[in-house]
């Protein structure tokens, strides 16, 4: 299995997919998005918090220091890589990252979908606060089967603060400021497979398993 760098606007479903991934062919999520949100520092923890919550991007020199601590740890299981690299600066780091922990190749993964459906799916999305799981009230495939609970806990989910309509317009418009360059720099390299975002998880799954089987 290749490693993967996923790409994807906010809520065109990354994180579901990456829990399939993780839980049916061994993939660890790495998640920037959740390392920087569960820092355990208090000083460091409070700052990204506040940032996070007004849709901001965070300085690079903390990203890196989180995400690349933790890549050392896990570098020998296959992983998938979710909110980052965001930018070309990002990319820059990320294949010296590779180069110096002598990394196999990666495969970018770009999964493509429209804003209006992006935003009614960030509005509908839910987390468990206990397995980490995550919901959709609006997409058949991921509802959880009682409304409002885990189908696992059978505990209630919460909604992340990050996902106000406020917050996803940032996001969003982040996204095609900076990320835009990065799908456009992995094309021009030849390394990116476009995978277009549906509702049927399974058919999205079969796809990226075809592409980073060896
Ligand atoms: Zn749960």
């Amino acid at each position: 299995m290749k490693n993967i760098i996923f790409l994807a606007p906010p809520a065109a479903g990354k994180g579901t997919i990456s829990s399939a991934l993780s839980e049916k062919y061994g993939y660890i999520h790495v998640s920037t998005g959740n390392l920087l949100r569960n820092v355990k520092e208090k000083n460091l923890a409070s700052r990204i918090s506040s940032l996070l919550k007004t849709g901001n991007l965070l300085p690079n020199e903390i990203i890196y220091e989180i995400l690349d601590n933790y890549i050392k740890e896990i570098k020998d299981k296959p992983f998938i890589l979710d909110g980052f690299p965001r930018s070309i600066e990002q990319v820059k780091h990320l294949n010296e990252l590779i180069n110096d922990l002598k990394l196999p190749e990666c495969v970018v993964i770009y999964l493509d979908i429209d804003y209006e459906k992006a935003m009614t799916r960030a509005l509908g999305r839910m987390i468990c606060p206990q397995c980490g799981r995550n919901y959709n009230k609006f997409i058949e495939t991921t509802k959880p089967k009682v409304a409002y609970k885990c189908d696992i806990c059978k505990i209630d989910l919460v909604t992340r603060s990050d996902d106000t309509e406020e917050t996803f317009k940032i996001r969003y418009n982040e996204y095609l400021k900076e990320t835009y360059k990065v799908v456009e720099y992995y094309k021009e390299k030849g390394l990116l497979y476009t995978i277009k975002s549906v509702d049927d998880l399974q058919s999205m799954i079969d796809k990226i398993i075809k592409i980073v089987e060896v």
